[in-house]
């Protein structure tokens, strides 16, 4: 029910469906709709079904950026098989007026969290001197592994360009169900290019950062999800394969 009043708990929560340790298995294919998505929040990152690319949400739009270079807004039926939303409110700001690369950035995003141990909505807003990003490919069935797919992935730089990074830091005590640390997607000014982001150099802008302690996880009941294995031991090394920058 709406009284008028913020849900505080909503609010402060991380909506996320599978996890990262199904998509390293070659889980591409979920039955989350992105409609379904946005109603738990309207910020965040994911890739879509048969690992068509890679998503960006900002300010309640879900993007599909392809490795194609295309970019296009997603529609409501659209699938998705792994992303993780929530309502972005941010609760720091610190402003960037000097060149800064992806090391420092996140030294000072460190250096003004209130601990490792909580997850993180993180938006960087500003202009560029470079951002380096990969896009994965759309798969076939049978779906290879995550390491094998993103050896196909598209690589590109863009150079002197206004956009936002959106993603989130989470703690080691979430790898395998997340990216444990940071996983940021970038996205253009105009929406036109970005994916998953490599590295990047921030020429000025804006960090926000906003604590979370919720997880709503929402795991698929897709065939290929109850039948995969997920204990692999070598789940951390293969996770920072595939999405390591
Ligand atoms: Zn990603």
């Amino acid at each position: 029910m709406h009284d008028g009043h913020h849900d505080v708990r909503r609010a402060r929560e991380i909506y996320q469906t599978s996890t990262m340790g199904a998509l390293i298995d070659g889980v591409y294919d979920g039955d989350v709709t992105i409609g379904e998505l946005l109603r738990h929040g309207d910020f965040g990152l994911g890739t879509f079904n048969r690992l068509d690319g890679e998503m960006v949400i900002l300010d309640g739009t879900c993007h599909h950026l392809r490795s194609d270079g295309s970019a296009r807004i997603a529609d409501a039926g659209d699938l998705t098989p792994f992303a993780a939303v929530t309502w972005f409110r941010p609760d720091t700001s610190i402003p960037v007026t000097t060149s800064t690369d992806r090391v420092a950035i996140t030294a000072l995003i460190d250096a003004a969290l209130s601990s490792d141990n909580l997850m993180y909505a993180l938006r960087i807003k500003g202009t560029f001197g470079a951002v380096r990003t990969r896009t994965v490919m759309r798969q076939q069935p049978p779906y290879p592994p995550l390491t094998e797919a993103a050896e196909g992935q598209q690589e590109s730089t863009f150079r002197d360009v206004e956009g936002t990074l959106a993603g989130f830091r989470t703690p080691d005590l979430e790898q395998a169900i997340a990216v444990a640390g940071y996983h940021m997607h970038f996205i253009d000014r105009d929406h036109r290019q970005g994916g998953h982001a490599l590295d990047y150099r921030l020429e000025h802008g804006v960090i926000e950062i906003s604590s979370r302690s919720e997880l709503h996880l929402s795991l698929p009941r897709t065939p290929q999800f109850l039948a995969s294995d997920l204990t692999s031991e070598s789940l951390a090394q293969q996770i920072h394969q595939a999405e390591g920058g």
